[in-house]
């Protein structure tokens, strides 16, 4: 969100479009899984997991916003992989949010840029154990939270607050999910008024 409203400031209207369209009011995320270095389980855990996290968001949002799975990596606007073991530099994390713009051409000339994410998951505790379904489900949903738009908050009952992994939080808090539905909301006028400009431009 902040992303969109500073191409908007900056007046990169494209961007700002493009982000808050696809980050901010996609209805349909096509969601591309795959496992590096699992076990077995592990593998299992992540699928049953993501599908879960999934329907968790869908539900908590009226089924506004929706997951598809899709086996193409490259044509997956939301790309998981997971991991024995996550870092962000030397600190073990439990997921990774990451952003990069996607390009669509027609052979030369681009055609549209949309935002995609790569995300990073968890799958063992640091004791090489691997983690049972209820908190991955929880990191899953908390990426899931960032991608849609919300930032860390600090209670430890809520999908964006810090994770205990000994005791998992099922599904978004109401206020989660109202934060969201205001983003949203801000976002469609966001992109409204970069559209807008654009038309000018053009
Ligand atoms: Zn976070």
């Amino acid at each position: 969100m902040a992303q969109a409203q500073n191409f908007l400031d900056q007046g990169l209207w494209d961007l700002a479009s493009a982000h808050a369209g696809l980050v901010l009011i996609a209805h349909d995320f096509g969601v591309s899984i795959r496992g590096d270095r699992l076990r077995r389980e592990e593998e299992e855990t992540s699928r049953e997991a993501l599908q879960a996290a999934c329907e968790a968001w869908s539900q908590a949002l009226d089924g506004h916003v929706r997951f598809h799975v899709v086996d193409e990596p490259n044509l997956a606007d939301l790309r998981f992989v997971f991991r024995p073991d996550v870092r962000l530099g030397r600190e073990a994390v439990a997921g990774l949010t990451s952003w990069s713009r996607k390009l669509h051409t027609d052979g030369t000339r681009v055609q549209s840029a949309v935002y995609r994410a790569d995300i990073s998951v968890r799958s063992r505790w640091l004791d090489r154990t691997s983690l049972p379904f209820d908190p991955v489900r929880q990191e899953i949903e908390h990426e899931l939270g960032h991608v849609l738009g919300l930032d860390d908050n600090f209670q430890v009952d809520r999908i964006m607050g810090k994770l205990d992994l000994r005791q998992p939080v099922s599904n978004p808090a109401p206020e989660e999910a109202s934060t969201l539905k205001e983003l949203r909301s801000s976002a469609e006028k966001i992109r409204q008024i970069a559209e807008s400009h654009l038309h000018q431009i053009h």
